[in-house]
This record gives C-alpha cells, structure tokens and sequence, in this order.
C-alpha cells in the first residue's frame, strides 16, 4: 500500500514523498490507522523499522486538523531516553512537519546544554515538545511550560522510560498532564514487567508487534569471536584493518574503556572517540555528527548509544564488552542493519562472558557459532558450569531485566529530592 492511502493531506504527503521511500513499512501500516482512528497505540517492531514515522506521521496529521491558537498551547509531547535521540527526533518531525500550512512550532529540549535559549524558545509557547524527562522538568520547574493541554503523548523506546531509571520522572510528568489523552508507546523491546506498567497507562491500547528477534533478521549477521579478554583490543585492530571496515561502533561496559580503548586505537592510527554520559554535550554532538558523516572511523561507547541512533550505513558493531542484559543486546546490534540495510555484530567472547553469551543466545532462540581467529585463540578456558552468571560476569550483571545503574540511582535519587539537577543526565 502507498503512502497516500492513509488519508494523510497534501503537504504531508509531500514531506514523505521527499524523502522517497517506496512504501510504508509493516509497522507503519499498522500503527498509522489505529493512531489516525484516536486509539492508544503500543507499537513493538525491530530497530530500524521506521517506529519514528510511524508515531510521527499521525501526530502531525492530527495537529494539522485543528486551528493554532496565540499564544500556542503544547498539544503534542515525544519523550525519548537520551540527547542524541532528541535531536535525531527532532529533526525528523521539524522535517516531517515543514510542508504544512500552518506552520507549527517544534521544540527539541534535552540535558547537557545551557537551558536558557531552551526557555527563550519556549516563549510564546510552542505545539509540538521533543524532551528528555530530566531536562522537561527542570524546564517546568523554571514555568517554562506547561503540560496542562498534553492531548497526544508519545514515549519513543517506551521500555526504558518506563523502566526504574527514568520512571520517577516520568511519573511526575504524568501527574502534570490531562488524563484525557492518547498515548503512543513504541520500542523494540517490551519486557513482561514493562508491559504490566504499560498497562495501566493506556486506555485500550491497539497492541502492534511486528518480529523483533534477531534470528529473524537476516540483514544483521551476528559473530560470536572466542578471544582471551586482555586481547581484545588488539584482535578488534586486526579486524579493522583486516576486513576494511569504514566505520566501525564499539560497545564497552564503561566510560573509562571507552577511553582507554580509543586511545589506544589512536596510537596505532586508527582515528577512535569516546562516546559516554560523562563527555561534555558539545563532545558528544561532534562525535556523532563526525561518525554520521564518516569522518571519524570508530566510536568507543557505553550503552548510552544503544538506543534509537539512526545512523545511515552502519556496517559494523562490535561488542567489546557483552551488554547486561539481552534486551540490551537487541537494541546494540540495531544500530546497524537499519531500513533494510544489511550489517555485521560482532561479540567478543572471553572465558568468564561465554555463560552470559549463552543467555543472551537464549533469548534470542538462536545461537551463533563460535569462530577463533587465528593468532588470536584463547588460552583462558571458560568458567566451570556450576558457576553462577552473576559469578560469571560481576560487572555487568545478570541476564534478567537490568541492574540500575550509576545513573539510574543518580535518577531515582533526584526524583526524591536530593540531588542537584547539574547531575541528572538528560
Ligand atoms: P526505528 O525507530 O524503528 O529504529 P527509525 O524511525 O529511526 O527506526 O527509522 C530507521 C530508518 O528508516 C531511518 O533512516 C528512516 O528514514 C528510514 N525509514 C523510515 N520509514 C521508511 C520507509 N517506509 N521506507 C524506507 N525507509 C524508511
Ligand atoms: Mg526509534
């Protein structure tokens, strides 16, 4: 079915034929529907299947139907889990958006970044807010705006914001906003616990679930490489430059790897940058954009680059480190293979992570073969069985759910009052 079967105007129509796509996607077909037809929509379908427009297209559609009123009142409100993705959503509905008669004022607000031009913008009021929860509430707190006339709600990787670390913010918000709204929830993942959650904030939800497991996802190759662990980085320079990957995004457990294995990358004159929640926002931003325009060969980065990132032609991710959980796992490997594209995730596995690749395997229902390079076999052998995950991999947690982290614990602290806004991290 085309595009233009969904009854959208003319001057949406003709932002969505700019940018050529041949037809919607499965998720799209069914999320645009049911969220044109006013129903609570919650969405689960594989990253990079277009759950951006699928949430997108309606909202403006909808905002399109009623008259503006001066000053503006804030109508529509997409929170998202990091910076990045604010922008990068953003972005997409500013672009969505510029066709439209009646032009609408799109807000992108998000931590790390001076909150002075964020409340300027907001003067006048505004019709469409893209946020962080932590940088929204801070903006509340300054009478910014307000969410008194919230009619459309979106969480875009509604899993984690509705997870511990973000849900005492999120809670907060909610409690500011008209009961009487719709709620658009979408996310690649939707653990059981997080669906019971989800439950009770929507109204009779349209439940969408197009396939999200990795085994039916032929376009992302997954490798599974046995390596001893303190040779890792050196086994991750031989397949860069053995394989010629371009660009390369490297999963680490922590900030301070992600340092030193970039740095370490540079000395042997592979162009590497960090990428963490400790990196200045300005840092960030340049990171991303360099790596998005391939002027940069390799990220190193924590999980706050799992989520969402839509970065064009990603041919490679590699797990340096195993993620916590295997939800993580998903969302990591989707950083490439997006839109059809195909990709490669590569995980290194080393004597005291094999158990933990093992549950993530399982929960996948697919297992990947195991591969040594040569020059690079393990001399470590793996961990008796009988010992337990949690032994098995001390840093980076169990299999189920996820342990709060660092950041989490700074979150749900805030959320109780006794932290200064400077640490929360969006
Ligand atoms: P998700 O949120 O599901 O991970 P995104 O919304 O970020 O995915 O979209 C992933 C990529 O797919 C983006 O580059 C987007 O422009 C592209 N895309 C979106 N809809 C379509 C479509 N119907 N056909 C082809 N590409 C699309
Ligand atoms: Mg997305």
């Amino acid at each position: 079915m085309p595009f233009s079967s969904f009854g959208f105007s003319p001057a949406l129509l003709r932002s969505v034929g700019m940018k050529s796509y041949a037809a919607p996607t499965p998720i799209q077909v069914q999320a645009i529907p049911a969220a044109l037809a006013g129903h609570d929509v919650l969405g689960s379908a594989q990253t990079g299947s277009g759950k951006t427009l699928a949430f997108g297209l309606p909202l403006l559609q909808k905002l399109e139907q009623v008259p503006l009123e001066k000053p503006r009142r804030l109508r529509a409100l997409i929170l998202v889990p990091t910076r990045e993705l604010a922008a990068q959503v953003g972005g997409e509905i500013y672009s969505l958006a510029q066709h439209l008669p009646q032009a609408l004022k799109i807000i992108t607000v998000f931590g790390g970044v001076s909150i002075n031009p964020q409340m300027m913008n907001l003067r006048g009021g505004a019709d469409i807010v893209v946020a962080t929860p932590g940088r929204l509430l801070d903006l509340m707190e300054h009478n910014a705006l307000t969410l008194n006339d919230v009619s459309l709600l979106v969480l875009d990787e509604a899993d984690r914001l509705l997870d511990l670390g973000f849900s005492a913010e999120l809670d907060r918000l909610l409690a500011l906003m008209p009961k009487a709204r719709q709620n658009l929830f979408f996310s690649a993942t939707f653990p059981a616990e997080v669906m019971a959650l989800a439950d009770k904030l929507l109204r009779n939800p349209v439940r969408i679930e197009v396939p999200t497991e990795p085994q039916t996802r032929p376009d992302i190759a997954q490798r599974a490489i046995l390596v001893d662990a303190n040779r890792r980085t050196q086994l991750l320079r031989h397949l860069i430059t053995e394989n010629h990957w371009k660009r390369v995004l490297v999963f680490v457990a922590t900030k301070h790897a992600a340092e030193t294995i970039s740095d370490k990358l540079r000395k042997a004159r592979i162009y590497a940058e960090p990428f963490h929640g400790e990196l200045s926002q300005g840092k960030r931003t340049q990171v991303l954009a360099d790596f998005k325009a391939s002027r940069l060969k390799v990220v190193v980065a924590t999980d706050v680059a799992a989520r969402g990132l839509d970065i064009a032609a990603l041919p490679v991710v590699v797990n340096y480190d195993l993620p916590r959980s295997a939800l993580d796992y998903v969302h990591r490997i989707g950083r490439t293979g997006r839109a059809g594209e195909s990709g490669v995730a590569v995980s290194f596995i080393s004597a005291d992570s094999e158990r933990h690749f093992r549950l993530i395997e399982k929960h996948q229902q697919g297992n990947v073969e195991r591969e040594v390079i040569v020059g690079f076999e393990p001399l470590e052998a793996p961990m008796a069985e009988t010992e337990s995950v949690e032994d098995a991999q001390p840093s980076t947690g169990g299999i189920k759910g996820r342990r709060p982290s660092k950041k989490d614990k700074l979150r749900a602290a805030a959320a109780h009052g006794q932290d200064d806004v400077s640490t929360r991290a969006a």
